[in-house]
């Protein structure tokens, strides 16, 4: 066995985990910036328990609620500013993804002069300001990752700022704040959670630890996922579990990082508009045909996990919470081609995918 292990998180998870836990904050430092979407950290209480917690601590804040979904480098910038202007020590990221991984960047870009050339080959010398996250949807895992996915609009895709320095270093997790989450957002998320397992699983840089974790992300997913495709609110233990599952893909892929699907799902998102984990979840049953034959055990792991029997049925698990989306042209086939198969992401695929395997698989998935 030989692997190395890092994920120096410190998560606590539970009902009232921030009202109860207040004192975390109270390490020294000042002044808060806030980093939420438009509107949904105000409406499921979260930010306000956040701001109780400073207050108990004696600590200031500022808001800073434009976060857009699948930020964009302009985007974070205007983030970066404000916690500059406000002379901000520490960052909260409060949201799904989009939000944390804000956090992420502007603590990052308040420490550091980078111009958007450089900024996805920046060295972390200078060290961004600490991050604290409270996921508000069961998808992304991002509270436990050191990736923050930011949109380049001049390039159609996503990149990730990547570095240990950019790992949290406390989550809260309250499935409470998830409670009216509408049931399209629950189910994309989920499916992202699921394919961060998967394809955590499935990449060439998985080890004993990492798959042990991805394993049981599956598992604990495949006892949501049928509730979910009801379209019933689930019930609170259920949010709960998602939102346990969904940190177990992130520490996965933050051991492994992710693959051909999440390379070929950006450009579905910038340039089809698609929600993150649809993207990824429209891409994951021609994925698993592609990969069976060098992964058969494996495979038959991931299905066990889920519950499903066959590749028929988790075909038929797909399209009950996604439905289908078979629109590309040739043009767009092309042109998303070109766009993934540049994606680091891609030689963690085993097998390994080429131009014409990538253009397979979107065509079989998306394509009219
Ligand atoms: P999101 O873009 O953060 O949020 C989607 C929508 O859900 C927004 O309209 C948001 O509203 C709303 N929302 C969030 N929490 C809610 C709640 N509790 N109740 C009601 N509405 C709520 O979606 P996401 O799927 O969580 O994040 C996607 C982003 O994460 C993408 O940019 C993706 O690339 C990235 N990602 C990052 C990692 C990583 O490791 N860092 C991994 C996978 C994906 P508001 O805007 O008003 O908040
Ligand atoms: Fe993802």
């Amino acid at each position: 066995m030989n692997f190395s292990y890092l994920m120096p998180v410190k998560v606590i998870m539970g009902k009232n985990c921030i009202k109860n836990n207040a004192q975390v904050f109270n390490t020294g430092w000042k002044k808060a910036l806030i980093v939420t979407g438009r509107r949904s950290a105000k409406i499921n209480g979260a930010e306000k328990d956040v701001c109780d917690a400073l207050s108990i601590c004696g600590i200031e804040w500022d808001i800073f609620d434009q976060v857009e979904p699948n930020p964009s480098i302009g985007n974070v910038r205007k983030g970066a500013e404000a916690a500059k202007k406000t002379d901000a020590d520490f960052i909260i990221g409060i949201g799904g993804g989009s939000p944390i991984d804000a956090a992420k960047a502007i603590a990052f870009l308040s420490t550091n002069d980078v111009d958007d050339e450089n900024l996805f080959s920046s060295s972390f010398d200078i060290k961004p300001l600490p991050v604290i996250a409270v996921p508000t949807t069961a998808g992304t895992g991002s509270e436990v990752t050191q990736y923050s996915i930011i949109t380049v609009p001049a390039e159609n895709t996503k990149k990730n700022l990547g570095d240990i320095s950019l790992f949290p270093v406390f989550a809260f997790l309250d499935a409470t704040y998830m409670e009216k989450l509408p049931s399209d957002i629950s189910v994309n998320t989920a499916v992202d959670a699921l394919s961060h397992a998967i394809e955590s699983y499935l990449s060439k840089r998985n080890t004993t630890m990492s798959s042990f974790i991805a394993l049981e992300s599956m598992t604990v997913l495949g006892e949501c996922l049928h509730q979910l495709i009801t379209g019933d609110n689930p019930l609170f233990e259920v949010r709960e579990k998602l939102l346990y599952a969904s940190m177990l893909g992130g520490i996965a892929i933050s051991q492994t990082g992710t693959t051909v699907v999440h390379a070929m799902g950006y450009s579905l998102t910038c340039m089809s508009d698609i929600d993150h984990g649809k993207a990824n979840g429209l891409l994951m049953c021609e994925f698993i045909k592609f990969v069976t034959s060098e992964n058969t055990e494996k495979v038959k792991n991931i299905f066990k996990a889920l519950g499903v029997k066959d590749i028929k049925a988790f075909e038929v698990l797909f399209v009950q919470l996604l439905g289908t989306f078979k629109e590309l042209s040739e043009a767009e086939l092309k042109q998303f081609t070109d766009l993934a198969v540049s994606a680091k992401s891609i030689a963690n695929t085993v097998p390994e995918p080429t131009y014409d395997d990538i253009y397979g698989l979107l065509k079989r998935s998306v394509g009219k």
